[in-house]
């Protein structure tokens, strides 16, 4: 029987990870990139417990934890550095969450999907998709394909196009993203080896080793702080907030970074015809959770089997994939939303707060739903 014809646009996690589970089930998939090169911003990702078995089902979860942090515990400080949030993971019976560096994640998934059959082209935009089937380029060309599965971020232009987007929501707060080698004294040394999360006032930091020489820092903060999402770093201005950093942030400074809006999107339905949409095309989140890439992973797989599992005609395909996956994706996404408003609560009445939310388990559960079940996957 002639394979069904997929074409996938987007090389991030979520195009890349579609692409290679599609290829991996007798699909015949063409990859478009409009970046001329493949590569991700230079940070770690938190890969709890669904990535990394989505890693595992694709084969390529050695290949991708090469060198990866397996970190003991994640911590929460208050403004006095003290302890009021402590999830121990990575032991018998606890979540599984490692840090890895984007950028071996990201070769890890292409090689992956060019192993897999996935003809991966570069420095083509898709500007257009139509439910039959066909995709639109920049150049006036077209493609088509049974199958089309926009992967291609935030600002979709293929969801556009088929008007799915039912909420968009540019968050007030963001981050600054950036690697620097690990160093004895940024934190004390019974805490070298953990994730940890400062707050002060509207500012977090996030402490996270990504492996055994680099520590992946993200900086997050209101976008009407001036001072605080300037790049290259304000690292004065970081160190008046949380001087027990002082070390740590005075690394910062002319470190390439990056800042970036959060966004929180929502879909009327994931698909139109035969055009499906994931990633944070489809359901971007606040990185709160440190789940955005783990649920476009965890969906492309999910995508991939909906479409293995029968023959019915596609369009009907999407909508059995949207009924298995939407319901885990989205409560995970809207607790990320709801871990925004941690920023917002002064200092004093947070910590009780994060006391409170560490105690009670059914809370803790709840927060980590996809990272604790991999619902549909196979
Ligand atoms: C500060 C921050 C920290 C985060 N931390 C984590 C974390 O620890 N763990 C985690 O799981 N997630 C995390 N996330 C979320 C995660 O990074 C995203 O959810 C994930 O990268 C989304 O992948 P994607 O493939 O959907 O989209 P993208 O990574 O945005 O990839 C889209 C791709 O499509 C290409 N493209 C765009 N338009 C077109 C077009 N018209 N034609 C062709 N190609 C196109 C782009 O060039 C890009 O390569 C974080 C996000 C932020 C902002």
């Amino acid at each position: 029987m002639e394979s069904q014809q997929a074409i996938v646009v987007g090389a991030g996690i979520g195009g890349l990870t579609a692409a290679t589970a599609l290829a991996q089930r007798g699909w015949s998939v063409r990859l478009y990139e409009r970046d001329t090169e493949i590569r991700a911003i230079g940070a770690g990702i938190y890969m709890w417990g669904n990535g990394l078995t989505v890693l595992e089902l694709l084969g390529l979860y050695d290949d991708a934890t090469v060198g990866a942090h397996v970190g003991p515990v994640l911590e929460s400080r208050d403004h006095r550095n003290r302890t009021v949030e402590s999830i121990p993971i990575n032991g018998p019976g606890k979540a599984r969450v490692y840090t890895i560096m984007r950028d071996r994640l990201i070769a890890t998934l292409l090689a992956g999907a060019e192993k897999a059959g996935v003809e991966v082209v570069t420095g083509v935009e898709a500007v257009a998709a139509d439910p039959s089937g066909t995709l639109r380029l920049a150049d006036g060309s077209r493609d088509q394909a049974d199958l089309i599965v926009a992967a291609d971020g935030v600002n979709s232009r293929i969801r556009d196009s088929v008007g799915l987007l039912k909420l968009r929501r540019r968050l007030s707060q963001g981050a600054t993203r950036l690697t620097v080698p690990r160093e004895e004294g940024f934190v004390a040394p019974e805490d070298d080896g953990k994730y940890i999360e400062y707050f002060k006032d509207r500012r977090r930091v996030l402490y996270t080793p990504s492996s055994a020489t680099s520590l992946y820092v993200a900086l997050v903060t209101d976008q009407a702080d001036r001072a605080g999402r300037q790049v290259p770093v304000d690292t004065a201005s970081w160190t008046r907030s949380f001087p027990h950093l002082a070390k740590l942030l005075g690394a910062l400074d002319c470190v390439p970074a990056r800042w970036d809006t959060f966004e929180y999107i929502k879909l009327r339905a994931w698909s139109e015809g035969r055009v499906a949409v994931l990633g944070d095309a489809a359901h971007a989140q606040p990185p709160y959770l440190g789940q955005g890439g783990g649920c476009a992973m965890m969906n492309a797989l999910g995508l991939a089997n909906a479409l293995a599992a029968s023959n019915a005609p596609v369009p009907q395909r999407l909508a059995a994939w949207e009924t298995a996956e939407r319901p885990t994706i989205e409560h995970t996404q809207d607790w990320s939303y709801r871990l925004r408003l941690l920023n917002l609560i002064p200092d004093g009445p947070r910590s009780p707060f994060l006391r409170l939310t560490n105690e009670i388990a059914a809370l803790g559960k709840s927060r980590l739903r996809a990272a604790l079940t991999v619902p549909t996957i196979r």
